[in-house]
């Protein structure tokens, strides 16, 4: 095993040694359910399931576990707003969050703890941490963690506890000791959900949930926690705090954070107007299949680590690309090569080498452009054996990236069978005919109006492709 992965936590990239052989626990901060996923949500969901499909591709065995936080501040806020029960407005994002992810081939966790589901645990993780002297319950009922009492917090965020104070304030409901101190329990206000705890009724806070959830799934130690950039302060520092605080052992060995998302260049937000939710960006492609395979590749051509900036232009240039990769594909029947050649199997060495190296998705994707190149080359050459070869290994090394899984056809939009022509101008059976009258108008020599037939479809939208065997297909753009 070369993988090697940047560590938030040690601020460098480390050899990855599972901590059983063989096996790998991996836990990542999933949606709070109160609104449809945008595209910092697909960024998480998307690279996380790279990350997952990268290690099983190497023979690993991986546990992937990803929370639901179906109990928080806003989810009431917004439940009140709608006039709806909390678990009827939970249910109705986890199911459209769900939907995304079928779009964007993001595989289901292997589970999905939610955190009304896991009271008890964390009741009794709060219990643990009060009992040696970690936490208290607040002149207001609520229950504090005491970060002065534990040693290492702001490892993970690199700050000191002197920084952290500067901007830290108590507001007038909190009963903490410190402002350094965060919560672990509230206490119910009226009409708010609650449960009963030794601390009277009331409800988690959002930090220890995860501490806690990822404990009872994965045991107090395992491999890869996962988040956003924007969790690593204070949301995982306050996890560490609790679960180290707890247990006395170490929690992760490894913590990996995606980067932020931009749109044209400016924070994405709702203020801003600029806020893109999945579905917004699916329903805009007249191929929703198509368009949420254009985004999980769109997210793989950045490095998880860096900013990802989402433009239009950047969407065209995923889409052109995919269509690049899909074309080559089409090139090379699905039937498995024997044997592959050492030219070919160079190029599987050059991607695993990319992925090796903090998962390094651009260059590997490089290396596919790279294979089409040639698929392309060797087609023009006849060379049906090694088209074969190349496209199977395309085929493979994409399957790590989870792109490239349609019919290359459909994909293109190629032929009558695939669309329905375009819609309300032309259907499928008029742009047939039109194709008819143009092959009649090539063969009595009658260019000019073969041309007219090509410049009036391609201003519908319908584009043509003259195959070397004298056939035309088409699609619609
Ligand atoms: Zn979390």
């Amino acid at each position: 095993m070369t993988l090697s992965i940047y560590n938030s936590l040690s601020r460098k990239k480390e050899p990855f040694q599972p901590r059983a052989t063989g096996r790998v626990g991996m836990y990542v901060c999933g949606m709070t359910v109160y609104d449809f996923c945008h595209l910092g949500h697909a960024r998480v969901l998307v690279v996380f399931d790279m990350v997952v499909r990268v290690l099983r591709s190497r023979g690993l065995e991986v546990r992937y576990v990803r929370n639901i936080t179906d109990i928080d501040d806003k989810i009431i806020v917004r439940a009140n707003e709608l006039s709806e029960p909390i678990d009827a407005v939970t249910s109705r994002f986890i199911d459209a969050m769900h939907e995304d992810e079928a779009a964007l081939n993001v595989m289901p966790p292997d589970e999905e703890p939610r955190a009304t589901g896991h009271i008890q645990s964390i009741i009794d993780m709060v219990r643990v941490l009060q009992d040696k002297g970690l936490a208290y319950q607040g002149s207001n009922g609520d229950v504090y963690f005491r970060v002065r009492k534990f040693p290492g917090y702001g490892a993970l965020s690199g700050r000191s506890l002197d920084e952290l104070l500067t901007g830290a304030r108590v507001e007038k409901d909190e009963g903490k000791d410190d402002p350094l101190d965060f919560v672990l329990w509230k206490t119910a206000k009226a009409n708010e959900p609650s449960w009963p705890s030794p601390w009277g009724d009331g409800r988690p806070g959002w930090h220890i949930e995860c501490s806690a959830m990822s404990t009872q799934c994965l045991g107090d130690h395992f491999d890869i926690h996962g988040g956003g950039m924007d969790l690593r302060f204070p949301h995982h520092e306050n996890e560490i705090a609790q679960s180290e605080g707890a247990t006395g052992k170490r929690f992760v060995n490894t913590w990996m954070h995606n980067g932020f998302v931009q749109i044209d260049e400016e924070k994405m937000s709702k203020s801003l107007g600029n806020f893109l939710t999945i579905r917004n960006l699916l329903a805009d492609d007249p191929d929703p299949n198509r368009a949420g395979e254009v985004i999980r590749f769109l997210i793989l051509l950045s490095h998880y680590r860096s900013p990802l900036n989402f433009s239009d232009g950047i969407l065209g240039q995923a889409r052109a690309g995919l269509d690049r990769l899909y074309a080559a594909l089409r090139l090379a029947p699905a039937k498995p090569a024997s044997a592959l050649s050492a030219e070919v199997r160079s190029y599987e060495a050059a991607f695993q080498q990319a992925l090796d190296d903090d998962f390094n998705t651009p260059s590997a994707i490089a290396v596919l452009f790279e294979l089409a190149r040639e698929i392309n080359k060797a087609s023009e050459a006849r060379d049906t054996a090694l088209v074969d070869e190349l496209g199977c290994a395309l085929k493979r090394l994409a399957d790590v990236l989870g792109i490239l899984y349609q019919d290359p056809e459909r994909f293109l939009g190629i032929g009558s069978g695939s669309r329905s022509g375009v819609d309300g101008i032309l259907s499928a059976s008029e742009i047939e005919n039109l194709l008819a009258e143009r092959r009649q108008a090539r063969e009595s020599r009658d260019f000019a109006r073969a041309d007219e037939i090509r410049d009036q479809l391609e201003q519908m939208g319908v584009e043509l492709m003259d195959r070397p065997d004298g056939s035309t297909e088409w699609r619609v753009r």
